[in-house]
């Protein structure tokens, strides 16, 4: 079986959480975009652990782990993960995680290129983590990319470095920020050295994988709204976040999803720029962002919180292709005497319920209804019985109006806090 699991939303939906618990019935994990820009937190028996690179897979002994061709890895980030997860007793060898030789390096030019276009367009800014992300992705389209494989041919290596590096320089010249060949060179040789025994063919690895009928699950970062072609451009990361793309960034571009599972948050989230619409403000976000510790777990930001958006999760669902849904963080609202939803946008004062892109979606204003709240703890709830009747109703609700099932609720941070409805 195939399957992927992604966000229907902004990210930071909980992926990571529910990979860490959908993973116990897979073989294999797959990342297959996106780089260290992500930070999936995942608390189990073992401790708190907050992913960037690897695969939530990593933290169950029994699972392959593959870090696919679409995704962008900053060898320096990785060793450090890689790192810090052993010191914690999490077992890492070439048999359990395996990087794709296609997969593209991000370099440090990257991520001082993110830095330096950031501070120039100031107030304009993208809201980038500044991990050289855009950069690198632009890079690999333009040919000028260099690949994890390439690490394991020293003989040609420094010349194809030299040769980018020379091109990149043209730009950093003009910032006083070049980079000196010696640099680079360190650089890659102190941070390639322990992970060269993980680059392999991972298409290779993963026909087989199919071949045997393993169970396989893809693993997205960030959600639908971030897609580079369907997201809120340009306010969106550099790759596809989509479940379409899962087998042809994971490697296995001839493979079919069998399943895929959307993570929708019982309420919005959105960290950096664009348009928000169903933003709270005031008194009424900071409580929520209180309530559902909403700071990025890659980079600390505070998270803009917002109404749960039907216009936008509706969208979200069908550019995912989602068949079930878990609905994240649902404790997360217990304080509320009433809860708000974005019923609708409202766009030069017409009524619409689709998901405007472009700058139509900077006209939208939100159309707020609210709901009964439930009033009650609901963290220490494991089956739907044990829920108050007013949170089955919003999650009944919730259901309809994105025209999907939700088959999990999650209630607290913990592997074991959630509902199969
Ligand atoms: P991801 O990037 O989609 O994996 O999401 P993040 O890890 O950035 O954000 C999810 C955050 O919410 C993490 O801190 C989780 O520990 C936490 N979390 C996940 N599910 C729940 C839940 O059901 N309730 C509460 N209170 N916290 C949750």
């Amino acid at each position: 079986m195939l399957t992927a699991v992604v966000g229907i939303n902004w990210g930071d939906e909980g992926k990571g959480r529910m990979v860490d618990l959908l993973s116990a019935e897979y073989d294999v994990i797959c990342r297959y975009q996106g780089g260290n820009n992500a930070g999936h937190t995942v608390v189990n028996d073992r401790g708190k652990f907050i992913l960037n690179l690897l695969p939530s897979g990593i933290l169950r002994d029994n699972t392959v782990n593959v870090m696919g061709n679409g995704m962008v890895i900053d060898i320096e980030h990785l060793c450090g993960e890689i790192a810090g997860l052993k010191e914690k007793g999490v077992k890492i060898t070439p048999e359990t995680l395996k990087i794709s030789d296609k997969a593209f390096i991000s370099m440090p030019w990257h991520k001082q290129q993110d830095i330096l276009e950031e501070e120039r367009l100031a107030d304009r800014k993208y809201g980038s983590t500044r991990r050289g992300i855009a950069p690198v992705y632009g890079d690999k389209y333009m040919k000028k990319g260099i690949r994890m494989g390439d690490l394991l041919f020293k003989d040609t290596l420094r010349d194809k470095i030299a040769s980018i590096l020379e091109w990149k320089n043209l730009i950093l010249k003009g910032y006083g920020q070049e980079f000196s060949l010696e640099f680079i060179m360190h650089w890659v040789e102190e941070f390639s050295r322990s992970l060269l025994p993980f680059i392999t063919d991972t298409t290779e690895y993963l026909l087989g994988a199919v071949r045997e009928n393993k169970n396989i699950l893809f693993e997205a970062q960030l959600g639908a709204l971030r897609d580079i072609d369907f997201g809120i451009y340009p306010y969106t990361t550099s790759s596809q976040t989509l479940a379409a793309y899962a087998p042809i960034g994971a490697g296995i571009p001839g493979a079919r999803l069998d399943h895929v599972v959307g993570i929708m948050k019982a309420y919005s989230s959105c960290v950096g720029e664009g348009p928000f619409t169903a933003e709270l403000f005031g008194e009424e976000a900071s409580k929520l962002r209180e309530a559902g510790a909403e700071y990025g777990a890659a980079t600390g930001r505070p998270r803009r919180v917002g109404a749960f958006d039907i216009p936008a999760s509706r969208y979200g669902v069908q550019m995912q292709g989602a068949k079930e849904l878990a609905l994240t963080k649902l404790d997360v609202l217990s304080y509320m005497d009433r809860i708000p939803v974005c019923v609708a946008y409202e766009t030069d004062g017409v009524r619409t319920d689709k998901f405007p892109t472009g700058d139509m979606l900077l006209r939208a204003k939100p159309v707020i209804e609210y709901v009964e709240g439930f009033k009650t703890d609901i963290s220490k709830c494991r089956i739907p019985g044990d829920l108050p009747e007013a949170a089955l109703k919003y999650i009944r609700f919730i259901e309809e109006a994105v025209n999907c099932p939700i088959r999990y609720v999650s209630v607290g941070p913990n592997r074991e806090d959630y509902i199969e409805m």
